[in-house]
C-alpha cells in the first residue's frame, strides 16, 4: 500500500513540476526527497537509489553529460538536420517575434498582453484624418474612377501628392509625415470605406518599395535625392520583384545583372548590364522611378572574388534609354495603375544599387525585413477597413430592406450571414490594431504580419461574400450607387498579393512561426552551424535540454488542462470572457506539444507537409485572433453592449482551432502518434461549439441598431452623408427610417390597419388627413421615403452607356454590320 501511495506521489510531483515548467535540479531533488521518504518508510531499497543516481548523475553533472549524451545527439542532428537554402535563411532570420511567440510556447501570460500599449493617434495624425483625408474622400467618385475613367482623376492623384499621402513613412527631415503605423492604418482604413482603388494606390508607395529601402539601406545620398522628391510627389515609385516566371518562388527570378564596365557620363565606370521582363507591377504605368530585383552576377569577378552575388534591389529612372513601362494590366474592375516593365541589357552604374555596392546580393535580406513590416499594415488594413464599411452597410439595409413585411435583418437565416459579417468586422479591427500596435513598439513581426495579411484578407472575402448574399439584386446591379461590387470583384487581388494566400497559410505562418517563436528550435540549429566544436556542444546541450523540459512539460500541462477542459486554469478576469482565456491556456499547449511531436517525428519532411503546417499555423493563427478580440474589449473599457461580438469573435475562432487539431490528429503521417495524441487531447471528444443562435442574433442586432456598440464597428470609417457616399448616405437612411417608424405605427393604429411600409410619402398624408401627426412628423416619413428608395434602389442605364466601345452602339451598329459581311466575304 504504502508502495502504491509512494508511486502515485512520484507521479504527481513530476506532473506537478512538469505543469510550472520546473528546472533539472527541482526534479532532481523533488524524486530524491520522496525516494528518501520511501527509504524511511522502507518501501525504497538500494536498487531504486541505484538507478536514481545513474539517471540523475550523469544528467545533472554538465561536463559528463554533453560528453557521452550531447555530442553523440549533435553528431545525429547534423545528419538528419534539413538543408536550408539562403533564401529561407534569410526569411527566417529577417524581423522579430512578439506575442505570438508567447502563445506559441504554451503558457501565455494574460497580464502581459493585456499591458501592451494601446496604439493611438497624435493630434497631427488626427487632424490628417479629419482634414485632408474627409477633403479627398469628398472629391472622390468612385464610379467614375472605376468605370467612367479606369484611373483616379487628375485632380485626386495632385491631391495625394500635395498633401503627402504617399509619404506616409517617410521621416519628417526628408518631407514626410512619418506617421505611425497606427495612422498609417486608420488612413488606410477610412480610404477603403469609400474607395478600394485609393486605398491600394496609397498603400503601395507606403508600403514595400523604394521608399522603405531607401529608408533603411539608402545611401546618404540617395536619401537626400530621393526621399524629398518622394515625399513631394516629384516622383513615383514602383518595386518590380515578380517576373512571369517567378511569382511565389520570387527567390527564382530570372532577370539579370551583370557586373561589367561600360560608358557611362562619358566616362568608363564598372556597372551592371540588367535584363528583365517583369508583370503585375503596381504604379508601374505612371512610376518614374523603377525599384528592381534581380541577380546579380561578377563573372569577371571585377568586385571580388564571388561570381554569383544574389538578389539585388536597385532603382532605375524609368527616363533610362531601353527602359519599356507604361501599358496596363486590368486587375478585376478594380483599375489601379497595374502593368509589365522590360528592359533588355541596359547599362547602369553601381551607384543605383539600394545602397551601393555593398549591397550588391543582401536584396532578399531586404526585402523579407521590410515585408515583415508592411504586410501587417497595408493588405490588412484596406481589408478591415473594407470589412467594416460592409458591416456597416449590411446592417443599415438588413433594418431598412423589408420583405414578408419584415425587415429582413429579422429573419434568421440573414441572421447568421450577418454574424460572420459583424463578428468578422470585430475581429479585423481587434488584430489589425493590436499587429500594427506591434510594428510601434519597434517590432518587425514577421509571423505576426502573415497571419494578419492572411487572415484579414480572407474575412474581407468571406464578408463581401455574405453581404452580397444579404443585399440580393442591390449587390449584383452595378453603378454609381452599389457600394459592394467592386469590393466583391477586388478581394482576389488582396488574397493573391504579398505572398498569396494558399502559399502564405500553407508554409509561411507556420513555416516562419516554428522556428521563431519556438524557445529553443533556432538555438538548435544554429548552435549546430558552430564552426567551434566545443561551443558547438555547450550551446547544443544547452537548447536541446531546455526543449526536452519543454516538451516534457507541454505534454503534462496539455494532459492535464484537456483533461480538466482548462476550467482551472488561470484567466485575467472572472466574467463572460474568463472561459476564453482557459481554452487558449489548452489549445496554446495543444500547440507546443504538438508543434514538437511534428517537427521530431517528421523533421525536415515538415516543409513539405504543408496541410499539417497550415493546421498547425491555423492554431496559432485562432490564438492570436481571439488574443486579440480579448485585448480590444479590454481597451474599449470592457463594454457590455459588446459582450455578443467578443462571444462570436471567440467562439468562431476557438471552434476552428478545434477542429485544425482534430483535422491534424486525424491526419497525422504516423497513425500510432495520431491516434494516441487524439485521445490525450480530445478525452471527452470536440466539446466546443460555434456562437449559437441567440449570439447571431444579438450580433445581427447590433449591426441593425445605432448606437455606441455598432459606432464602435464603424470605428474610422467615412461616414459623411454626402451624394457620392453611399455608404454615409445608408448611415443616413437608417437613422431616418428607423425615426420614422413611431410615426408609421401611430398613423397604422388610427387607420385601424397594418399598412405596408413602402410609399411613406402618403402615409404622412393620411395621417395629417387623420390628424394624428404633426408636419414634423409627416417630414420624419417623407424623409425616411427619400432614404429607403435610395437603401433599395438600383441604377439602370441606356444601352449605349454600358459598352466600352461606343462604336458599336447606335451610330456605330452600321460599322458592326459591315465588319460582319467583311469577314463573310
Ligand atoms: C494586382 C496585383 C498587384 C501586384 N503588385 C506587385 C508589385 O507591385 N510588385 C511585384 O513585384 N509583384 C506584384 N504582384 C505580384 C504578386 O505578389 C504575385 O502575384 C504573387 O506573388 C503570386 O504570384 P503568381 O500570381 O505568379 O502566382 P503563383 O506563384 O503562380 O501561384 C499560384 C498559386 O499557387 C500557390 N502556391 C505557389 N507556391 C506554393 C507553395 N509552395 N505551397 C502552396 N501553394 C503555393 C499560390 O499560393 C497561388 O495560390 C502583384 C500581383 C497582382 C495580381
Amino acid at each position: 500500500m504504502e508502495m502504491l501511495i509512494l508511486c502515485v506521489v512520484l507521479v504527481a510531483a513530476i506532473a506537478a513540476l512538469a505543469y510550472n515548467r520546473a528546472s533539472l535540479t527541482m526534479f532532481t531533488a523533488a524524486i530524491a526527497i520522496i525516494l528518501a521518504i520511501g527509504t524511511a518508510l522502507d518501501v525504497v531499497s538500494t536498487l531504486g537509489w541505484v538507478i536514481f543516481l545513474l539517471v540523475a548523475l550523469p544528467l545533472n553533472i554538465a561536463s559528463v553529460r554533453q560528453q557521452y549524451l550531447t555530442k553523440p545527439l549533435l553528431k545525429l542532428y547534423r545528419k538528419i538536420m534539413p538543408e536550408m537554402s539562403s533564401t529561407e535563411k534569410e526569411a527566417i532570420d529577417a524581423g522579430t517575434t512578439w506575442w505570438e511567440s508567447d502563445l506559441f510556447r504554451g503558457n501565455p501570460d494574460w497580464h502581459k498582453m493585456h499591458n501592451f500599449p494601446v496604439p493611438r493617434l497624435s493630434a497631427e495624425e488626427q487632424a490628417f484624418l479629419d482634414g485632408p483625408v474627409e477633403e479627398l474622400l469628398a472629391m472622390m467618385d468612385d464610379w467614375h474612377t472605376t468605370h467612367e475613367r479606369a484611373d483616379l482623376a487628375p485632380e485626386v492623384y495632385q491631391y495625394l501628392k500635395d498633401k503627402g499621402f504617399f509619404a506616409m513613412i517617410i521621416k519628417k527631415q526628408y518631407g514626410g509625415l512619418e506617421f505611425s503605423a497606427y495612422a498609417q492604418s486608420c488612413v488606410l482604413q477610412k480610404l477603403t470605406s469609400k474607395s478600394m482603388v485609393l486605398s491600394s494606390i496609397v498603400g503601395v508607395p507606403n508600403s514595400l518599395g523604394p521608399g522603405e529601402l531607401l529608408q533603411h539601406y539608402g545611401t546618404d545620398e540617395q536619401k537626400k535625392h530621393y526621399l524629398p522628391r518622394l515625399a513631394k510627389g516629384l516622383e513615383v515609385p514602383c518595386f518590380a520583384l515578380t517576373s512571369p516566371e517567378a511569382g511565389s518562388d520570387a527567390g527564382a527570378i530570372p532577370d539579370t545583372g551583370i557586373i561589367c564596365k561600360g560608358e557611362w557620363e562619358g566616362k568608363e565606370v564598372i556597372g551592371m548590364r540588367l535584363t528583365w521582363n517583369k508583370r503585375y507591377i503596381t504604379l508601374a504605368p505612371i512610376a518614374t522611378v523603377l525599384g528592381l530585383a534581380f541577380k546579380l552576377y561578377d563573372p569577371e569577378k571585377l568586385l571580388g572574388d564571388k561570381e554569383e552575388l544574389g538578389i539585388t534591389c536597385a532603382l532605375i529612372p524609368v527616363t533610362t534609354p531601353g527602359v519599356k513601362i507604361g501599358r496596363r494590366h486590368f486587375p478585376l474592375n478594380v483599375p489601379f495603375q497595374n502593368g509589365p516593365t522590360q528592359g533588355d541589357n541596359i547599362f547602369v552604374p553601381l551607384d543605383y544599387i539600394i545602397g551601393g555596392a555593398k549591397m550588391a546580393g543582401q536584396g532578399w535580406r531586404m526585402l523579407v525585413e521590410c515585408l515583415s513590416v508592411g504586410r501587417a499594415i497595408t493588405l490588412p488594413s484596406n481589408s478591415t477597413g473594407g470589412i467594416k464599411a460592409v458591416a456597416m452597410a449590411t446592417g443599415a439595409y438588413a433594418r431598412i430592406r423589408r420583405q414578408f413585411k419584415l425587415p429582413i435583418g429579422k429573419m434568421e437565416g440573414v441572421e447568421e450571414a450577418m454574424a460572420r459579417v459583424g463578428g468578422y468586422a470585430y475581429m479585423a479591427e481587434a488584430s489589425t490594431t493590436m499587429s500594427v500596435g506591434a510594428i510601434d513598439l519597434g517590432e518587425k513581426p514577421s509571423v505576426i504580419s502573415a497571419i494578419t495579411k492572411y487572415h484579414m484578407t480572407e474575412r474581407m472575402r468571406q464578408a463581401i461574400i455574405d453581404a452580397m448574399d444579404v443585399h440580393g439584386g442591390k449587390g449584383i446591379c452595378m453603378g454609381p450607387n452599389n457600394y459592394l461590387a467592386r469590393g466583391y470583384q477586388g478581394a482576389p487581388v488582396a488574397i493573391t498579393v504579398e505572398g498569396a494566400n494558399i502559399l502564405t497559410r500553407n508554409m509561411i505562418i507556420y513555416g516562419q512561426g516554428a522556428i521563431r517563436c519556438h524557445p529553443y528550435v533556432l538555438a538548435e540549429l544554429q548552435a549546430a552551424q558552430l564552426d567551434d566544436e566545443a561551443a558547438a556542444v555547450t550551446a547544443f546541450d544547452k537548447a536541446l535540454f531546455g526543449h526536452i523540459g519543454f516538451a516534457i512539460s507541454n505534454f503534462f500541462r496539455t494532459f492535464w488542462l484537456s483533461l480538466s477542459g482548462g476550467v482551472f486554469s488561470t484567466a485575467p478576469y472572472s466574467d463572460a470572457t474568463a472561459k476564453y482565456y482557459k481554452q487558449m491556456n489548452r489549445f496554446s499547449a495543444a500547440l507546443a506539444l504538438m508543434s514538437d511531436v511534428a517537427m521530431g517525428t517528421l523533421g525536415g519532411d515538415l516543409k513539405r507537409r504543408e496541410r499539417i503546417s497550415a493546421r498547425l499555423g491555423d492554431i496559432l493563427s485562432m490564438l492570436y485572433l481571439t488574443s486579440a478580440v480579448l485585448k480590444r474589449f479590454n481597451d474599449e473599457g470592457r463594454k457590455a453592449e459588446d459582450l455578443p461580438l467578443v462571444q462570436w469573435c471567440c467562439e468562431d475562432n476557438l471552434a476552428k482551432a478545434q477542429l485544425a487539431l482534430d483535422e491534424l490528429f486525424d491526419n497525422f503521417p504516423n497513425r500510432i502518434v495520431g491516434t494516441v495524441l487524439k485521445r490525450v487531447v480530445f478525452p471527452w471528444g470536440r466539446t466546443l461549439r460555434k456562437a449559437s443562435d441567440v449570439t447571431e442574433h444579438k450580433v445581427a442586432r447590433i449591426m441593425q441598431t445605432p448606437g455606441e456598440a455598432r459606432s464602435r464597428l464603424g470605428h474610422h470609417l467615412y461616414l459623411k452623408n454626402e451624394p457620392l457616399n453611399q455608404l454615409g448616405r445608408m448611415e443616413q437612411a437608417l437613422k431616418d427610417v428607423l425615426v420614422a417608424e413611431p410615426v408609421f405605427d401611430k398613423v397604422s393604429h388610427a387607420a385601424g390597419k397594418r399598412l405596408p411600409f413602402y410609399r411613406l410619402n402618403e402615409v404622412a398624408d393620411l395621417g395629417l388627413e387623420l390628424k394624428v401627426i404633426s408636419e414634423a412628423e409627416a417630414k420624419l416619413l417623407r424623409d425616411a421615403e427619400q432614404g429607403r428608395l435610395f437603401a433599395i434602389n438600383v441604377d439602370d442605364f441606356e444601352p449605349e452607356y454600358l459598352a466600352a466601345d461606343k462604336t458599336l452602339t447606335q451610330q456605330g451598329a452600321g460599322a458592326v454590320e459591315k465588319d460582319k459581311k467583311d469577314k463573310a466575304a
